[in-house]
């Protein structure tokens, strides 16, 4: 498995448009525009940073991931998204290597980029996403 770099870091917030000030005006990064995943209940933003991007994460529904995340630890860091050349490759070596995964197959996210999440516990803590663009 070859991880590129650090893609995105994932941030939840209760809302973009109420949050997205001090990404824009105080830290002066350029939001790209929104884009809303329904199946994941989430509507994304993106800040690029260099060769990384900030993910702003708000929750279309009261159940979705994002919303229960900001239930239970408040908004901040969600997840830590990683790309990798081949995201098939990487979670066949994940799941040999007895990785719990969340996704056993990609899904489509953000800009039509092919992403699987792991399991928070086999990674201390740590929701990890992987991607490939
Ligand atoms: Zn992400």
């Amino acid at each position: 498995m070859k991880l590129l770099k650090i893609d995105h870091l994932g941030i939840a917030v209760s809302s973009i448009d109420a949050k997205k000030n001090f990404w824009t005006d105080i830290l002066g990064l350029t939001l790209e525009g929104t884009e809303t995943i329904h199946e994941q209940k989430v509507t994304t933003a993106f800040l690029p940073v260099g060769e990384s991007e900030v993910e702003l994460l708000e929750s279309t529904s009261e159940d979705g991931p994002v919303a229960k995340h900001i239930e239970k630890r408040g908004e901040g860091i969600q997840h830590v998204a990683f790309r990798v050349e081949n995201i098939e490759d990487a979670l066949a070596e994940l799941k040999a290597k007895g990785i719990a995964l969340i996704d056993q197959v990609p899904r489509i996210g953000a800009g039509g980029a092919k992403i699987a999440f792991l399991h928070p516990k086999a990674t201390s803590g740590v929701l990890v996403e992987l991607c490939e663009r």
